[in-house]
Order: C-alpha cells, then structure tokens, then sequence
C-alpha cells in the first residue's frame, strides 16, 4: 500500500510500537517511521536492567505513582492495566514472574526475545517500519516532513517520540521545537542521579555501591542502594526521591538529604558499640569494627568531618549528610519530567490544536518512579493513542 494511505506511526518505541499494533489489529495499514537504524533501542538497554514491565501492585496504589498525571492517564491504564500488558507479554512467548519487591519481569529477564516476537508479529500484521526517517515537523502544505526530503500525508498521525533521556539511543527531545503553539513543559531529569562536590580523597569511591542504606529527604526515607559516581550520586534510592531532591533544587538551590548508613541498627544499639575505648586505632578501624562500616561509609563519615560536621559519630552515621548541587545531566537520567502538557490533548490522546494527530508515551507530561511504571504508562497510553486514532477515522468516514 502507498505510504500515503497509511496511519503514520512516527518513533518505535513501546509507546509507538503498541499505538501500530492496535491500530493494525483493527485492520488498518500503518507504516512507522524511526530516526534510528533500527527500533526499540531505549527498550532493549532497559532490558539490561532486567525489564522490569510493571507492577502487581493493586491498581489504586499502583495509579498514585502518577502523582498530577494521575486523573489523565487512569482511563488508558485501566484500558490496558497491568494485567493486559502481562498477557500481551505472556502471549509473545515472554513468560513473566513477580520480583520479591513486586516488581513485574519476563523471566528471561530482557527486551531483545520480546522485541524481536513482537516486531515479527508486526510484520506479520502489515505494519510497515521505516527506520533512518527523522521527522523534522510539517511543511508549508502541513504534510509531515521528514529530513531526508520525504513528505505524506497520513490519515492519521501518532507521535510517540519519546523523552530526552539517554539521545544516544535515539529520543533527544529534538521534537520540542516541532510543535508549535503546544504548550510543552521542559523536559526534566527524572529517577536521575545528583551532582556532589566530592573531596579529591573521596573521589577514589567513584563506582562503589552504598549497599542497604536508607536515604532520607523531605521528610521521606528510601530503603536501597546508590551508587557513588565521579560527580555524585546515582542509584535506586536516589532515583525514589529524585523528583522532590529535583524540584527543591530547582525552588530554593542546592539541598542536604542524609544516608543512614546503618538502617537495620538502631541510634541507641550503635552509641552503644561506639561507646567503647577506640585506644589508638584510626578512625577508620574504629568505624569499621565498631559500627561495622564499608570504606565507603567511613568515607563519607570523614566527608562529612571535614565539612563541619559535630564528631558525634552514632548521629553522622544513622544521618550522613550529602549536599546535593543540582541533578545529573537529563542525558544520564533513566526517564524524562515535562513533555507535551496533559490538557493540549482530548480523552482520545489526540492533540486538540492539531487534530488527527495523537501523542503517547513518555513525550507527554507526567512522571513516575522506577518499578514498571514508566513502561507501563507508554504501552498503556500507545495503546490509547491506538484506539483514539481508529475512533477518529472511524467518525470521519460517517
Ligand atoms: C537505562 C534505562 C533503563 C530503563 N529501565 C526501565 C525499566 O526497567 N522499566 C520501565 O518501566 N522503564 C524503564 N526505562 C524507561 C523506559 O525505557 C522509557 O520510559 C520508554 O522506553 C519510553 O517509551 P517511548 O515509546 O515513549 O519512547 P522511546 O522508547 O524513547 O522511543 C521513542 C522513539 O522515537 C524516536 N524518535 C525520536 N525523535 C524522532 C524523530 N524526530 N523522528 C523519528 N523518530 C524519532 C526515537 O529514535 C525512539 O526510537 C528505562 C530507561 C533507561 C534509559
């Protein structure tokens, strides 16, 4: 079929990916168009960390993460909640299983089997992929413009171009500037690291884990890991509070959050092993055979001393504090804040200055933590978009 008869699919990631797939599914022909040399990038690298899909927990709970974006995005996730999208998993030949944090994952415990199931069944179902066509916005005749010279005009158009976390794998973000009079909300590190000014000794823990510490900020507390890098500080536990560690940044400045280094001891059981005699040993052997601390920790102990800090040392251990400059680069970031505002869209996902055009995925403006539910709400939304389109056409033709 001519590509100018088909729905366009513009960015295949799970969000563009799910938005073709239920649209071809109903029948229609529908070509997609990459940037990339090939689909699904950002997906296959989130299968390194396993591919954590979604979340069992109940759907409630599980919609709060979406914290403001939550009354817009509950329709398409309870159209396609948790449970179709384990079916949908399950039907490509990806059997899943829930992590002990109950955490959703397909038991091989990556993207690349999926991907290639669905990209076959894709296929099978007529989709078309153009891979290499960077979408460059619309033309004076308001067809669709791509940088290689190529212009349609589509029945229908979704765009699911993604955030501007990791560009390298194809969502730079780029699209911001195509979209004029949309009101577009900065893209924003999210689940993202943060910058420290590390003394020159510390340095030397950069890629050291801080195992089982509990991160505290704002009156929350993170049980976890993080990660110390050269310029900061990364990891689970930080991603869980980095959207309020962000946004108080951006309110007031830089801001302290504290680690406790010992979660499982409590302030009275580690006064009590500190009180001892520390004779002559360093502070160092102190630390580490009285309150059983990693360099690491003893590192940021000291940290801490030089800055300033009391030498009460069961306080600074159950409370380290870190200084916090500003979040890591949105390059860095596992996900992206901001995007595409919620109200610029009608309850079909479409664009209501632009109409025939639809928007999924991580483009729009909410957030959420880690834990299946960035996945979750592109698929869900695609999926949304998806049908939005077909009900659209579907009005037009009567
Ligand atoms: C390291 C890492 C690990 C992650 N792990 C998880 C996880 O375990 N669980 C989870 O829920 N989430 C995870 N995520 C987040 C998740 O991968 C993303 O939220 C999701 O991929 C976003 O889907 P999307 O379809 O909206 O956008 P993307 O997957 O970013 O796809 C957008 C597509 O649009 C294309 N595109 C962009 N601009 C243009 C243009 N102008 N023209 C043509 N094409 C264009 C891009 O090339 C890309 O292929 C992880 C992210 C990272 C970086």
């Amino acid at each position: 079929m001519d590509t100018q008869e088909c729905v366009a699919v513009i960015g295949a990631g799970p969000a563009g990916l799910m938005a073709a797939e239920t649209i071809a599914a109903a029948g229609l022909a529908v070509t997609m168009f990459d940037r990339m040399p090939s689909p699904g990038r950002k997906l296959l690298m989130a299968g390194r960390g396993g591919l954590n899909l979604t979340h069992s927990e109940a759907l409630p709970a599980f919609l709060d993460r979406y914290g403001p974006a939550r009354p817009q995005l509950e329709a398409a996730i309870a159209a396609f909640p948790p449970a179709a999208l384990i079916g949908w998993c399950e039907a490509l030949g990806q059997p899943t299983f829930v992590g002990s944090s109950g955490r959703v994952f397909p038991q091989g415990l990556k993207a690349s089997p999926l991907l290639r199931a669905w990209l076959r069944r894709l296929g099978g179902m007529g989709v078309h992929l153009q891979t290499r066509r960077s979408w460059t916005g619309w033309d004076a005749d308001g067809a669709l413009a791509f940088a290689d010279g190529l212009r349609i005009r589509p029945p229908a158009t979704v765009l699911a171009l993604g955030g501007a976390s990791w560009p390298r794998l194809g969502s730079n973000g780029a699209w911001t500037g195509l979209l004029p009079g949309i009101d577009i909300r900065p893209l924003r590190p999210a689940n993202c690291g943060f910058r420290i000014a590390w003394s020159a000794p510390f340095g030397r823990f950069a890629g050291t884990p801080l195992k089982r510490i509990a991160l505290s900020f704002g009156g929350r507390t993170v049980r976890g890991e993080a990660m110390v890098t050269a310029a900061g500080i990364e990891g689970g536990a930080v991603y869980a509070l980095s959207a309020a560690l962000r946004d108080a940044i951006a309110a007031t400045g830089p801001v302290v959050a504290t680690i406790d280094l010992r979660p499982d001891l409590d302030a009275a059981a580690l006064a009590r092993r500190l009180a001892g005699p520390r004779g002559s040993a360093s502070l160092s052997t102190f630390l580490r055979k009285a309150a059983g601390l990693a360099p690491v920790g003893i590192g940021l102990v000291q940290e801490a001393l030089h800055a300033g800090a009391l030498p009460d040392l069961p306080t600074l251990i159950k409370a380290v504090p870190l200084r916090l400059l500003e979040p890591a680069p949105i390059a860095r970031a596992i996900s992206s804040a901001g995007g595409i505002a919620l109200d610029e869209l009608d309850t079909h996902w479409m664009l209501r200055r632009r109409p025939g055009v639809f928007a999924a995925g991580e483009m729009l403006d909410w957030e959420a933590p880690t834990g299946g539910y960035l996945l979750q709400a592109c698929f869900s939304t695609g999926a949304a978009a998806g049908r939005g389109v077909l009900e659209w056409l579907k009005a037009g033709q009567e």
